[in-house]
């Protein structure tokens, strides 16, 4: 044990989401109290929201803006030469770009966001936030940079003798090299996990070299302790919420009543992603190993936190359900019987139809399904390893269980083609009619990710800043390169592809078709594609034209239907369905493709239309096993 044990002051900074504590800080917290290690924690953007007003702040961070957009009015404390001199152009992108949408030209004009920037910073640095710590630590995740650079900064100027620590995603190996050579009033930087570092940070300060993930000074030399651990987050105490809900209950009633109505707990399932292989994503940069928590220790987890805290919503942490055992994870999660209401990240191809009847009944009520494209090239380019027909299953199953799939479509790939956009408005044609749309996410090269890696490959001339960054980061800054994300300069140029339109189309189509379905109050305004059982024939619904057509399926069309419920192959279905002759598999098929009511790809087959059982919940969600045996049982 080290010579002085230091008191820790926890920090995040806006733009977080207020909803939601931070799961950073709770896991940092009741670590370091594990270990008797005197620690409180901040969440300064809990002030923020209260400060820029509830709506504004939401406004601010939600789409088309971002929590990283937000920081901008943050710059003109730390660079104020760059700020005068730029300040035509930032104002042109606050009026034009952040103030896009026309109800917040008057609710948030550019005077009121620097008043309020203003208003919250003389908050955040008064002393009283700080004087009590010898240690201040800044988690850093996206948009959160710019603003715990300024505080850090008053602090220490404040008070030289607070030692100041960076960590998180944003500062992760030479990110945080850089970030440290740059800034100097930061003392150090942890990059990767936190636990054990800071906890040595706090207690054995004058071993530095022995602190896993630390980067710090050594005279004038930047050095990095790599970072090996991987903590079994088994073994981790449950996450400690208390500093949030003492911070809540003393910021306005607006921002109290938000978190009532949409607060949400966190709670880490797992780091690190088992797939990860997607071009685009960097999670092994600071998730290296990938590692799960036991489906025991999860659900108990579960339970103390919805115990301790009284709230059912939850969000799951992680990048994608465990690997294996998310059957069992919703079973001993049913057998509490809470209703919880829980939100989670999932891959496409993982997870058949009755595996989204059960996380459902698992009260998996949301869920992030990544999506990413409906044209097979474009998957590849990004190597999701999954296909189109996974995708589109995926999304059926979501609907058929009224399970909100929030996932995202990305665009603007660096070797996007024409292919790739022709064969998204082919794909989404059979589905455009009653399956949800996408949010658009705009694609930008992260650090360390494959395609970061090989630019060439992926048509990249050349790296770029980020438009915000020029507005944020005067030239000399710029050059030090610390950025998370960039924008790049393609080798080849390419046609502009309309996706903005493609999915604003599809959203407007369907609101309309929802407004009808309203009005009209009948089943095929409302599911518009949709079969029903008469046990010897099948009835298919599909409004999806709004030109009604009824196919009546005899007793082996219907029996194929059933078996395409899943993805399925050729050779499986013919082995399933051996009373068919290969002919008639083969004639049906096709004409199931043409009329659009199966949807092939390569020889995999899946049926679109949606079970009125499930739709209109004759099914009750709490025993989703009959309709499972009632499919299972057609085929034995
Ligand atoms: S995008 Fe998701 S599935 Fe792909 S590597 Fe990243 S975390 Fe894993």
């Amino acid at each position: 044990m080290g010579m002085q044990e230091n008191k820790i002051q926890l920090v995040s900074m806006p733009f977080a989401e207020s909803s939601i504590p931070s799961i950073q800080l709770a896991l940092l917290e009741s670590y370091l109290k594990d270990r008797n290690v005197s620690v409180t924690s901040k969440h300064l953007y809990l002030n923020a929201a209260e400060i820029y007003g509830l709506n504004n702040y939401n406004f601010l961070i939600n789409s088309p803006n971002d929590s990283y957009i937000a920081q901008l009015a943050f710059s003109k404390y730390l660079f104020p030469d760059h700020w005068e001199k730029n300040l035509k152009k930032i104002r042109y992108y606050y009026d034009n770009i952040i103030l896009s949408d026309i109800n917040f030209k008057d609710n948030l004009p550019f005077e009121k966001y620097l008043e309020k920037t203003d208003q919250f910073l003389k908050y955040a640095v008064h002393p009283f936030n700080w004087q009590k710590a010898d240690i201040i630590g800044f988690t850093l995740n996206y948009g959160q940079l710019l603003p715990s650079l300024v505080v850090s900064k008053k602090i220490k100027e404040k008070f030289p003798d607070k030692k100041i620590v960076f960590g998180g995603s944003t500062t992760i190996n030479e990110l945080g090299k850089r970030i440290l050579n740059t800034f100097d009033w930061i003392d150090f930087i942890v990059s990767g996990e936190g636990e054990e570092s800071l906890f040595l940070l706090a207690t054995d300060n004058e071993n530095l070299e022995t602190i896993p993930g630390l980067i710090y000074r050594n005279d004038n030399e930047i050095v990095f302790n790599k970072n090996k651990q991987n903590i079994d987050i088994n073994n981790l105490p449950y996450p400690d919420f208390q500093s949030y809900l003492q911070e809540l209950s003393i910021v306005s009633d607006e921002v109290q009543q938000y978190y009532s109505l949409f607060g949400r707990i966190p709670i880490e399932l797992s780091r690190g992603c088992w797939w990860n292989k997607c071009t685009f994503c960097n999670i092994s940069s600071y998730n290296k190993k990938y590692r799960e928590k036991t489906v025991d220790r999860f659900v108990e987890e579960l339970n103390y936190l919805s115990k301790t805290y009284k709230n059912l919503t939850f969000q799951v942490i992680g990048n994608t359900l465990p690997q294996r055992d998310y059957k069992k994870l919703c079973e001993k999660i049913i057998s509490l019987g809470k209703d919880f209401n829980l939100y989670i990240e999932t891959r496409a191809g993982q997870l058949k139809s009755d595996d989204y009847t059960l996380l459902k009944k698992a009260g998996f009520n949301t869920i992030q399904t990544g999506i990413e494209a409906f044209s097979s090239s474009y998957l590849k380019k990004m190597n999701k390893g999954v296909r189109v027909i996974d995708n589109i299953a995926a999304l059926k199953y979501s609907k058929e269980n009224e399970i909100c799939n929030n996932y995202n479509l990305i665009i603007n790939y660096p070797n996007e083609d024409s292919i790739d956009f022709q064969e998204t408005l082919q794909n989404i044609e059979f589905i455009k009619d009653y399956l949800d749309p996408p949010q658009i996410s705009k694609f930008v090269v992260g650090i360390d990710s494959p395609i970061y890696k090989n630019l060439e490959k992926f048509n990249i001339e050349r790296l770029e800043n980020k438009i915000i960054d020029t507005l944020m980061y005067p030239p000399e800054i710029l050059d030090k390169d610390f950025f998370f994300f960039s924008q790049f300069k393609r080798k080849k140029e390419i046609k502009e592809n309309k996706w903005k339109n493609l999915v604003s189309d599809w959203k407007n189509h369907l609101i309309n078709r929802q407004v009808n379905a309203v009005k009209r109050k009948t089943d095929i305004e409302k599911h518009i594609f949709y079969y029903i059982d008469g046990q010897t024939y099948l009835k298919i619904y599909d409004n999806r034209r709004n030109n009604v057509m009824i196919y009546v399926l005899n007793e082996n069309e219907r029996d194929i239907i059933f078996a395409c419920e899943n993805v399925i192959s050729y050779s499986q279905l013919k082995e399933k369905l051996s009373n068919i002759s290969d002919s008639e598999l083969k004639n049906t098929l096709k004409i199931f493709v043409e009329a659009g009511i199966v949807f092939k790809e390569d020889e995999f087959y899946l049926s679109l239309p949606l079970d009125y059982n499930k739709i209109s919940g004759k099914y009750n969600k709490k025993e989703p096993e009959k309709e499972i045996k009632r499919v299972i049982s057609h085929f034995t």
